[in-house]
């Protein structure tokens, strides 16, 4: 008999954009495009214009009230998230927007954990208000400033998960240590050469004491932490945990 191994879906990106060509882009490369091409994930865009109802293909019209720019139609908007909802059943539907909740690994660690996703790239002032509410989206941040479109940050979030997940990354340990994943920002990195430019490499770490080693890095873990973000000492996990 042979071993029938389960056959687990990739985990799925779909993203709803105005702009499919700039996808892949960076995420077909490297470490991200690497677990593309061997199928650990995959992705799928979808053309939002390709709802739009009317003879000159609009998704965008002026905003109620007045004032500049454009916003996302609510009917053409809502018919592109329709036609994926069937197919990815239960996965969490994102809109990437400034007025979201800032994005932490934390968050990223449990979207990873779950069949995959779908985003929502918003373009000029964003979607009209009423689709977001309808379909009950989750709006995700980058960070306080303002991108020209969603596209650069839904590559940013689908890359900060398909890293973590196994077999993309190429040693098992390197996604524990790093920043945030204790709460902390990491220690400093050094490789050869030992000397460089008249700066010596810290000689604890040439010490072979993996113990006192550990106990450094820990100690300068925190000191960059306190120093460059006092507010995640707070939530920073103890050693022996
Ligand atoms: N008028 C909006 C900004 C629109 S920017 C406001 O002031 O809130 C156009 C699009 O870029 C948004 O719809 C969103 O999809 C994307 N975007 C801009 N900044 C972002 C950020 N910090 N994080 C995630 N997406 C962002």
């Amino acid at each position: 008999m042979t071993d029938a191994k389960p056959c687990k879906k990739p985990w799925k990106a779909t993203v709803l954009t105005l702009y499919e060509d700039m996808f892949p882009g960076p995420l077909g490369q490297s470490l991200a495009g690497q677990g593309l091409k061997d199928g650990i994930w995959s992705l799928e865009t979808v053309d939002i214009r390709g709802f739009a109802s009317d003879k000159h293909r609009s998704v965008d019209d002026t905003p109620f009230g007045g004032g500049p720019g454009m916003v996302m139609r609510a009917d053409v908007v809502d018919a592109a998230i329709g036609s994926q909802m069937a197919e990815n059943k239960g996965f969490p539907l994102i809109y990437l927007s400034p007025r979201g909740r800032p994005l932490t690994q934390k968050r990223v660690r449990e979207l990873v954990s779950g069949p995959g996703l779908i985003l929502l790239s918003g373009r000029f002032e964003g979607v009209d208000e009423r689709v977001l509410e309808a379909r009950n989206v989750e709006e995700v941040s980058l960070g306080d400033f303002v991108l020209s479109g969603g596209e650069i940050a839904a590559m940013a979030l689908i890359d900060a998960c398909v890293r973590l997940l196994p077999g993309v990354m190429g040693s098992k340990d390197s996604g524990a240590e790093e920043s945030f994943e204790k709460g902390l920002l990491e220690y400093p990195h050094y490789t050869r050469p030992r000397e460089w430019q008249g700066h010596e490499v810290p000689e604890v770490l040439l010490s072979g004491d993996h113990g006192k080693i550990k106990a450094w890095r820990r100690a300068e873990a925190e000191r960059i932490t306190k120093q460059r973000r006092p507010d995640l000492m707070a939530g920073a996990v103890r050693e022996e945990d």
